[in-house]
């Protein structure tokens, strides 16, 4: 028989990772809920035209990355390569932004999907969650959205560093793309291929290339936060001093770019130590023209996406630690059924406990705990039946004590004390 295995860069999650999946997740949506960002599902797949539009013909993500295919009827669809697409369609199609008034906050959590090569940090399916916020065009939400990011890394303890920049917006962005496109014609034989092509096309993305590092090789690039404009000066002023109010700490960075017209004023990226070489955890800014480019109306607004596999691999290893888990078992067939009551009434609180119906010795029944690396071990054995008893023994400092069938409450005190101090 042929073995299956997973796609290519595409990552199954399974226990004991999926635990700490499930809780990170979780307390994103809890942190998302308390500050008032609502959910928005959206299908995987979308019509490819939707992301053509909403990331611009000329962007890597839609030139090589995307997964394209024809459905039956010859409509040509695309696997979503990211979240913003789908929600500002779907907050068009839903009229959301007619029949509340604004500002609208929303999150998502999914899987997307981008054909780029594989490498520890960067899958082909990989997830993120994503804060968008429509009908503010204030640089004090970009502020108050970059401090929940910053929140975000605060709940998870993790050390991230907050870039911030201000790209302009069609009123000075032209000046400076020329200026950029003067710049480094003269040096496009020491460009790599594609920087070369985009020099024309999107020279902004010139200054994020990873293989040509500019930063580092050139010292007198022209920066934007030189060419903006009065409006986008005076905005990147107050969106830092919104961030000082909030003190979040966060570092100017003029090299953090958007390729697309569409995207003005605030950019930012959150950068961790990751182990690996992808070490940006999430990027986000403002891009006023998307809703009104996909269809609606003219609504500014302003987003973020984390990478979920990025921020997982920097929460610190024990943030999450799982339950410690409780076995019980039969030592004889007189016993099943006790068992079996037992499992029933623990079902109702917070322990994690594992029966198992086959009865065993003594002996097996604690290799078999100690195996699956349980901490708790119940016992039904004949002498405790007959006193309507269940053993119990800590498997961590070997101590045991007989507890009556019925004083589940006692046992499940115990249970999650031992939890909080072992
Ligand atoms: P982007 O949508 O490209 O701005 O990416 C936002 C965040 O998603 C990045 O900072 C990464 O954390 C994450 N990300 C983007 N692409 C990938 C990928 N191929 N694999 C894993 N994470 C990714």
């Amino acid at each position: 028989m042929a073995r299956y295995t997973a796609v290519k860069g595409m990552n199954d999650i399974v226990p004991p990772e999926s635990y700490r999946w499930m809780r990170m997740e979780e307390d994103l949506r809890l942190i998302a809920s308390r500050l008032n960002y609502e959910e928005i599902r959206t299908p995987i797949v979308e019509s490819l035209e939707l992301f053509q539009r909403g990331l611009g013909e000329t962007s890597d993500v839609v030139q090589k990355e995307m997964y394209v295919f024809e459905d039956k009827n010859g409509k040509r669809l695309a696997l979503r390569p990211e979240g913003t697409a789908g929600v500002v369609r779907a907050f068009i199609e839903h009229n959301l932004g007619i029949e509340r008034p604004g500002p609208h906050k929303f999150f998502y959590i999914g899987p997307n999907f981008r054909y780029e090569r594989p490498q520890k940090g960067r899958y082909r399916q990989f997830h993120q969650v994503g804060f968008e916020i429509f009908g503010d065009p204030t640089p004090e939400m970009d502020a108050e959205l970059i401090y929940a990011a910053m929140l975000i890394l605060d709940h998870f303890k993790v050390k991230g560093e907050i870039r911030v920049n201000s790209i302009g917006c069609p009123v000075c962005r032209p000046a400076y793309r020329e200026r950029l496109i003067a710049y480094f014609r003269p040096k496009i034989g020491e460009l790599c291929g594609d920087c070369r092509r985009r020099i024309d096309i999107n020279p902004l993305r010139l200054l994020d290339c990873k293989a040509d590092a500019p930063r580092e090789r050139w010292s007198d690039i022209p920066l934007i936060t030189e060419s903006l404009c009065p409006e986008c000066a005076a905005d990147f002023e107050r969106l830092r001093k919104a961030l000082d109010i909030f003190h979040v700490p966060y570092v100017l960075d003029s090299f953090i770019v958007r390729g697309l017209d569409y995207y003005v004023k605030t950019a930012f990226e959150i950068t961790a130590e990751t182990g690996g070489t992808q070490n940006a955890v999430a990027g986000g800014g403002r891009y006023d023209g998307l809703v009104a480019a996909t269809g609606g109306a003219a609504v500014p607004a302003t987003g973020f996406a984390a990478g979920l596999e990025r921020l997982l691999s920097v929460i610190p290893a024990d943030f999450y630690a799982p339950q410690p888990l409780a076995t019980g078992f039969a030592l004889f067939d007189g016993g099943v059924a006790d068992l079996l009551h037992f499992t029933k009434h623990l079902s109702h609180h917070p322990v994690r406990f594992m029966a198992e119906y086959t009865p065993r010795k003594f002996k097996n029944a604690l290799q078999k705990a100690n195996k699956r690396g349980a901490r708790h071990l119940f016992i039904f054995g004949e002498d405790e039946v007959k006193n309507q008893q269940v053993l119990y023994k800590d498997l961590v400092t070997g101590d045991q004590r007989l507890f009556g069938q019925h004083e589940i409450m006692a046992i499940v005190m115990m249970l999650m004390e031992k939890e909080v101090s072992p």
